[in-house]
């Protein structure tokens, strides 16, 4: 299967959450067994030799691919959850949304300090998310390796709001 026929796995559903977002639904990519497997390998790929410890992935999607790329790399994974969520004592970021805040929270004993770090998305939007996870992986001592998106979305910049950490996106639109 060819990079481009991921694209037809992936549904555009407009005005969902809210009027006027085009919501990437990645269902049918993760009902097809071809196409699943695919996503997973490229997201894999890049980060074969960089030696990496942990993977992080962003509730709840990115449980889904951070998982499996952390297999592949015979990494441990860290869930990075919307607050209230995690059981044991925790560190939090807050981040801007379009309109008002939200936050993540990691268990503080997670990450241990020069770890090497791969955080796992399925979707690059404004970066607001990903960069409140790469704060908390390196507020606990990470050394990030590099993030990794099924889909970046580029007119929303998101990029730009990273640094100049690796990025590599399966996808773009
Ligand atoms: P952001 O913080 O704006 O980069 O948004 C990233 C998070 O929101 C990701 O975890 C995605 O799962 C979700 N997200 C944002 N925009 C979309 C979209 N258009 N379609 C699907 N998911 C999205």
């Amino acid at each position: 299967m060819e990079r481009i026929h991921l694209k037809e796995l992936i549904r555009d559903v407009p005005d969902f959450p809210k009027p006027g977002i085009v919501f990437k639904d990645i269902t049918p990519l993760l009902r097809d067994a071809g196409g699943l497997s695919l996503s997973i390998e490229y997201l894999t790929s890049p980060f074969i030799s960089d030696d990496v410890d942990v993977i992080t992935g962003a509730e709840s999607r990115g449980f889904i691919f951070g998982a499996a790329v952390a297999r592949n790399l015979s990494a441990g994974f860290v869930p990075i959850r919307k607050p209230g969520k995690l059981p044991c004592s925790v560190e939090k970021r807050e981040y801007q949304l379009e309109y008002g805040m939200d936050a993540m929270e990691i268990h503080s004993d997670s990450i241990n300090k020069g770890d090497r770090v791969l955080l796992v998305d399925d979707v690059l939007a404004t970066g607001g998310t990903m960069s409140a996870c790469i704060e908390l992986v390196k507020g606990l001592g990470g050394e990030v390796v590099g993030a990794a998106f099924l889909i970046e979305l580029k007119d929303l910049g998101g990029r730009d709001k990273l640094g100049d950490i690796p990025i590599h996106s399966v996808l773009t639109y």
